[in-house]
């Protein structure tokens, strides 16, 4: 991990959230990405180590008042050492405190549901990410978008029971319905999946054509999205239980829509402001007048004062992109970029050389100021 992520968003929470959303949400990942529920999975156990430090730190309010300020630079180096506040703890520790140990019944309870819910088959499906790319218009205004995403649904045949009859569910001999196995390993009792009924709980003696059992089966699925005006890329919205279907009627997961703006070809975007250059004729710069400026709104105008030279920026209020959190506009900043013609017929050479010799050396400010600061490399 090159760049440590923001503690609020490995939490999945936001920036106000209360006390108990994190210890909510930090239970609920905790339990995810659980190094006994995901053997061999490298990036679980970065994740469940990412969430012990996180909750470490936005669980207890001063840490909390001082990652708001600093981020990160709170809790690096500092003298304090790893014994003084700087270092966090092991991340299983703050796992079984929450938790009450791996020697209590309390850990096994979250893995196994309960033995009642695992013994019904009721685990909830996986949540999904969908990766959508809209333009800064589309962003600007809000739009509606129809997803289209393979994940499971209910199997339709059996009713999402996943047997073809009634009294095919047995629970399962081998882990007694619990759809977990302990297993000794140093000091902990490791729990891992039933290899017989692989974590349902249960053993189908005749399954469902359609879904093998499963009670869900894999389908391209149209999910309507509605996009609010102001999301930026990065943003991330959750569209509840449209992720994949629960074995057996479990649950629904959640999912989870990154946005990603597109770039485009006018604007440059800076959270709510907008920045755009536009080309201004030389004459109009000089002798002023109105200048058409491209918005979101369609077209703008700015008043161009007699003068103006190149790279000013104007700035016009209320034109930029709505908040997301309150709706209110940010501006639009464009600058001029003052433009030479390139080709002249003699006739107008005649008269730019009449107008040249008619104004002479005088009023030219930006030369003046020029030829002052550097008449030492013109007086050789
Ligand atoms: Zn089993
Ligand atoms: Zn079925």
């Amino acid at each position: 991990m090159s760049e440590k992520r923001d503690y609020y968003e490995i939490l999945g929470v936001s920036r106000d959230a209360s006390a108990d959303e994190i210890k909510k949400s930090y239970r609920k990942l905790a339990v995810k990405f659980h190094p006994d529920k995901n053997p061999g999975d490298h990036t679980a156990e970065e994740k469940f180590k990412e969430l012990g430090e996180a909750y470490e730190a936005l669980s207890d309010a001063d840490k909390r008042a001082a990652y708001d300020r600093y981020g990160h630079a709170a809790f690096s180096g500092g003298g304090g050492g790893r014994s003084g506040g700087g270092g966090f703890h092991d991340p299983m520790d703050i796992f079984s405190q929450m938790f009450g140990g791996a020697f209590g019944g309390g850990f096994e309870e979250f893995f196994g549901g309960g033995g009642s819910r695992r013994g019904s088959g009721k685990q909830k499906g996986s949540d999904l990410r969908y990766d959508l790319e809209i333009s800064l218009e589309e962003a600007a205004r809000g739009v509606e978008k129809e997803l289209e995403i393979e994940r499971y649904v209910p199997c339709e045949p059996c009713g999402s029971k996943g047997t073809k009859g009634s009294g095919g569910v047995k629970p399962c001999s081998t882990c007694g319905g619990r759809g977990v196995v302990g297993r000794q390993s140093g000091i902990f009792i490791q729990q891992a999946t039933c290899p017989e009924c692989r974590g349902a709980g249960e053993t189908i003696s005749d399954p469902c054509s359609s879904c093998k059992g499963d009670g869900r089966v894999q389908r391209d699925s149209r999910i309507k999205l509605r996009i609010p005006a102001g999301v930026d890329t990065g943003t991330r919205l959750r569209s509840s239980g449209n992720g994949d279907s629960g074995v057996r009627g479990g649950a629904a997961g959640d999912l989870y829509v990154f946005l990603h703006v597109r770039d485009h070809d006018v604007f440059e975007r800076d959270d709510s402001d907008l920045y755009c250059s536009v080309p201004l004729p030389f004459s109009v710069a000089a002798l002023g007048g109105e200048l058409k400026v491209p918005s979101l709104d369609g077209q703008s105008s700015i008043k161009i004062p007699m003068g103006t030279q190149g790279g000013t920026t104007f700035r016009l209020r209320d034109k930029g992109m709505p908040s997301l959190t309150n709706g209110r506009r940010g501006d639009l900043n464009v600058t001029v970029q003052v433009e030479v013609p390139t080709k002249l017929n003699s006739d107008q050479q005649e008269k730019l050389r009449a107008f040249s010799e008619s104004i002479g050396d005088h009023n030219s400010p930006m030369q003046e100021g020029f030829f002052k600061k550097a008449k030492r490399f013109f007086d050789l």
